[in-house]
């Protein structure tokens, strides 16, 4: 009998989970995805020791990259000086090598002129990144913008026209050209362009903190700099403008300048 007592509470003593973390956030998470994490009102956050935002509520967003390393440090110093550590270890994903063949060489290769507009392009997109504000639209999940075929998947290797290329960062959705897109979030326009040479018509939401989306490849947009959106707004259509092979949206999420995959934040398409 005792040996059945003992054995149980050796049993017991091995699947006792850890503390949770007092952040309210997950202990495991994959690469690509977002946690928000909450800390007691008028902490300072930091993730691998870089401060990070919080709001008036508490809250805070930890992302994680492509390539994100297997564990991520969130400390919070709470008011009155205690300080809280958590680890999340971050799970390895295995990625796609995509090909596509039969772009125009002028989009794999672009020209010298096509590279000052490229460097326009990407510097306008890489300022709405830096954009770190107090709005805290990711408080509501993210929805689809559209339904449709999943042609492209977030990390993936890409090569065009044998060219290997940088990675796939965001998610590829086919769909009619005009399909409506809707907002995933709420969120407000940051940024509206009506040609950049790959992404074509590019529209970008901020939703604060760092967390920003972008719509590419649109034929049309429907809201205006500065507007805000409620989710479920129309904001576009689809379409193939830029580099573009069929009519798709590109739908990308990004945590300042490390992109997040936008089927983990929406989940399932069809459910
Ligand atoms: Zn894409």
């Amino acid at each position: 009998m005792k040996v059945v007592v003992f054995t149980i509470v050796t049993f017991l003593a091995i699947v006792e989970p850890l503390p949770a973390c007092p952040l309210k956030l997950e202990k495991t998470s994959v690469q690509g995805a977002l946690l928000v994490g909450k800390a007691p009102v008028g902490s300072q956050v930091r993730i691998d020791d870089k401060i990070t935002r919080i709001s008036n509520k508490g809250y805070f967003l930890v992302g994680f990259g492509r390539n994100a390393k297997s564990r991520k440090k969130v400390t919070a110093f709470i008011p009155g000086g205690r300080r809280i550590d958590c680890i999340i270890n971050v799970k390895k994903r295995r990625y796609k090598v995509e090909r596509i063949d039969g772009l125009l060489r002028r989009m794999v290769v672009p020209s010298s002129e096509d590279i000052k507009r490229i460097r326009v392009d990407n510097a306008a997109i890489a300022k709405v990144r830096r954009l770190n504000t107090f709005r805290n639209d990711f408080l509501v999940k993210f929805k689809w913008p559209l339904r449709g075929r999943i042609s492209g998947v977030f990390g993936s290797q890409r090569i065009l026209n044998g060219k290997p290329k940088r990675p796939h960062n965001g998610v590829d959705i086919a769909a009619p050209e005009g399909t409506k897109i809707h907002a995933p979030a709420p969120g407000v326009v940051v940024l509206s362009h009506p040609g950049m040479f790959y992404t074509g018509k590019t529209l970008m939401l901020d939703h604060g903190h760092g967390l920003t989306s972008v719509y590419v490849h649109m034929s049309a947009i429907s809201v205006k700099l500065g507007q805000q959106v409620q989710v479920g707004d129309k904001i576009g259509e689809v379409g193939k403008t830029g580099r573009a092979t069929g009519s798709h949206l590109h739908w990308g999420v990004s945590l300042f300048s490390t992109h997040l995959d936008p089927e983990l934040l929406a989940g399932k398409m069809y459910n």
